[in-house]
């Protein structure tokens, strides 16, 4: 099948590489030509595991190809698939629909055979149907149908994601179109994933659905760890008890900084939006995100709360490692990492930084921090270190070397990959999420 993927992003790059080894013929198209630029030239602009490889052999065998000529691809795709960003708009949280309607518009002039336009992208329900009336006010002798079909994948898993969906959601009403996707999606039949055949305002709202109870289960269990650790008790093996029930299940479960990244902050705001403008508030998805929010500053006063919690952190050095929203990507998008070293700036706080893969990124974002070469690096000379992320790399540090070259023996584990006794028996003051200090402190 000839696909054209519009929008080279996470998503796009990931989806477009995808199709492209499961034997469909794919031409990834982005407006961004610096972009375009690299990908043609063997250069990947995002970090995902996989990913290189994937898109080498790809192109190597001729089945992926990039451009900037949205025009050419179109014309001659069977499918469409929109893959643009979909991010906060500036002032009201909802989703700033600009660059989908655009892409629907440029499609729609570019449309010469029956195409299926397919919503990848996260969208606000209701945009399937704005999409349609777009390219129809466009041409309205285009031959065309349009299809929802939400990405489920996640950032640092994207391919496995992708090639093992847990389900594959399609919403249309025209039996053509969703026998033509289901077709693009027939290599994965083997594994037999479930399709749910929906209609397309029941497909995207699915996808917001699935992304705000996600981020509620983190803020819950966020919330159990403030009160485990008041009152004595391990959140992990809250987490596990509770993870264990079938009904409940063990995945985002792990109590930490809070939620970040690409989608969840976006995500939640724009339901709680739609919610809103249909009279049906979500009292719940409201309050995970004010809990979310609380939850960073809160971050930097259990930093604080290190040197005595005065708030005063002038003349302390905090390396910070990992920077990144989650391991396994260079994405910054609202990465935790930066309103909680603002804070800790803010207490007069120097930082030093290091991430095993995001530091080209996080150049871009963060101010005034020293950038340093390796987690020792980082740690050479620093009051306390504070551990954001959780890249594998950062799970067996040598703890005897760490507590020689800090300057004090300080650690903060925001993901608790560390044993509380190990660190203290190092001499380590440590301090977790959620969980009893040990004994010996
Ligand atoms: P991204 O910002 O990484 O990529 C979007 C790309 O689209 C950019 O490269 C941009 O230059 C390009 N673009 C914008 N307008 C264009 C146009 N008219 N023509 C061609 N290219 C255009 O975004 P992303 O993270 O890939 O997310 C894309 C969508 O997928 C969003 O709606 C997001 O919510 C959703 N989503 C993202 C993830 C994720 O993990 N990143 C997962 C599931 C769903």
């Amino acid at each position: 099948m000839r696909i054209a993927m519009i929008g080279a992003g996470y998503v796009g790059l990931v989806s477009g590489a995808c199709f492209s080894d499961f034997g469909h013929h794919v031409v990834c198209v982005d407006s961004d030509k610096a972009k375009v630029a690299a990908l043609k030239g063997g250069e990947l602009p995002i970090y995902e595991p996989g990913l290189a490889e994937l898109v080498a052999s790809n192109v190597r065998q001729g089945r992926l190809v990039f451009g900037h000529d949205l025009k050419s691809a179109v014309a001659d795709a069977e499918v469409v698939f929109i893959a643009v960003g979909t991010p906060s708009r500036r002032g009201d949280g909802h989703a700033d629909m600009s660059y989908v309607y655009a892409a629907a518009h440029e499609i729609a002039c570019a449309l010469t055979q029956f195409t299926v336009i397919v919503t990848k992208s996260t969208v606000p329900v209701g945009t399937s149907d704005e999409v349609e009336r777009i390219i129809r006010e466009a041409n309205p002798a285009a031959e065309f149908a349009v299809v929802s079909n939400p990405e489920f994948l996640r950032e640092g898993a994207a391919i496995r994601d992708f090639k093992h969906p847990d389900r594959i959601v399609i919403g249309c009403s025209d039996a053509r179109a969703r026998n033509i996707v289901t077709e693009v999606y027939r290599p994965l039949h083997l594994n037999a994933p479930p399709i749910l055949h929906t209609d397309r305002r029941t497909a995207e709202l699915t996808k917001y659905a699935a992304n705000c109870f996600l981020a509620t289960k983190i803020a819950f269990i966020n919330e159990i760890a403030d009160l485990a650790e008041r009152v004595g008790a391990n959140v992990q093996e809250v987490a596990r008890g509770i993870g264990l029930d079938n009904r409940i299940g063990q995945k985002f479960l792990h109590a930490g900084p809070g939620f970040g990244g690409s989608c969840f902050p976006k995500d939640t705001l724009a339901l709680i939006k739609t919610a809103q403008d249909n009279e049906a508030p979500l009292r719940i998805v409201e309050t995970v995100m004010a809990v979310n929010d609380q939850r960073k500053r809160a971050m930097a006063r259990k930093v604080a709360h290190a040197f005595g919690g005065n708030g005063n952190l002038r003349g302390k050095a905090i390396a910070v490692l990992g920077v990144t929203f989650k391991p396994n990507t260079d994405d910054m998008r609202d990465a935790p990492s930066i309103p909680l070293i603002t804070a800790l700036q803010d207490m007069g706080a120097a930082i030093r930084v290091f991430d095993p893969v995001g530091m080209s990124q996080a150049k871009k974002v963060l101010q005034d921090v020293t950038f340093c070469e390796s987690a020792y690096d980082c740690a050479k000379g620093a009051h306390a270190l504070v551990i954001v992320t959780e890249w594998e790399q950062f799970r067996a540090l040598d703890l005897k070397e760490l507590a020689l070259i800090m300057a004090s023996p300080v650690i903060v584990d925001l993901r608790n990959i560390y044993s509380p006794e190990e660190a203290a028996r190092h001499g380590f003051h440590y301090c977790g999420v959620g969980r009893p200090r040990p004994l010996a402190y």
